[in-house]
């Protein structure tokens, strides 16, 4: 992607075109959730009978965010869905956000606050899709325009293993710092990037996907967030890497 396109927004039906092949060739099913603008809004799904768990991954919530889905779409190209757990996936939640470089979608709402109302399509389709799926581990990829390091949230409704903190950081460290701030987005951290959240909505009516996810019994979710003040290269490379860690942690 060059700085024009950055600028200007992705072009969105190519990317959503690069997706659905990257996914159909790995071997993920589509599932057509809705049309949103003339933007086709897809999920895949790659079930394994024998899994030991099925991990969810998301990306372009919010369109103004465009590290999520350029490294996700890298990690399907290297084979990611080659590990031998279940897929579910939904790559291009908000594609007219993302056409316009805007955070929310064409209608001005942040659909990572609209899974409680469900006021947009998107996110109406999208919640349907979810409440049909057993998600074991999910991963939501964000962007932050006030951090100057890495961050990320867990909402743990399992074990408690600090370990994975560690890792993260061996993970992340060589591409960028951890965020330094001890506040988070009115979160105090529990360490350096890393926002242990409740299993309840900051704002009552307000839901993002990884409340949605935690009401509906997903044991485990990390929502990554990485800085848009870094080059674009760095903060994919971030995703990418923070994606594989997260997929060698024991659950
Ligand atoms: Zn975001």
């Amino acid at each position: 992607m060059n700085l024009r396109e950055i600028l200007m927004g992705m072009d969105v039906h190519k990317l959503i075109e690069d997706f659905n092949l990257a996914l159909c060739r790995a071997g993920a099913r589509r599932q057509l959730l809705t049309e949103v603008e003339g933007y086709a809004l897809s999920a895949y799904e790659l079930i394994r009978p024998n899994a030991e768990r099925v991990v969810y991954v998301s990306s372009g919530m919010h369109g103004d965010e465009p590290a999520g889905p350029l490294a996700l779409l890298e990690l399907i190209d290297e084979g990611i869905l080659n590990e031998q757990v279940s897929w579910v996936i939904c790559p291009v939640i908000n594609p007219t956000g993302l056409a316009a470089n805007c955070r929310d979608n064409f209608q001005g709402l942040d659909l990572n606050r609209d899974y409680f109302k469900k006021e947009s399509k998107e996110i109406t389709a999208h919640a349907s899709w979810l409440d049909g799926l057993n998600v074991d581990f999910a991963i939501s990829l964000h962007e932050d325009w006030e951090s100057t390091g890495f961050y990320f949230y867990e909402i743990n409704q399992t074990e408690d293993r600090p370990q994975r903190y560690e890792r993260m950081v061996r993970a992340i460290s060589p591409i960028m710092p951890m965020e330094k701030e001890l506040v988070i987005d009115d979160h105090v951290v529990r360490e350096r990037g890393w926002i242990y959240h409740e299993n309840k909505p900051d704002e009552p009516k307000l839901w993002p996907e990884a409340i949605y996810l935690a009401m509906q019994g997903c044991p485990l979710s990390f929502t990554f967030e990485t800085p848009s003040s870094l080059p674009l290269s760095k903060r994919v490379e971030a995703h990418k890497e923070a994606v594989r860690s997260a997929l060698r942690m024991p659950l």
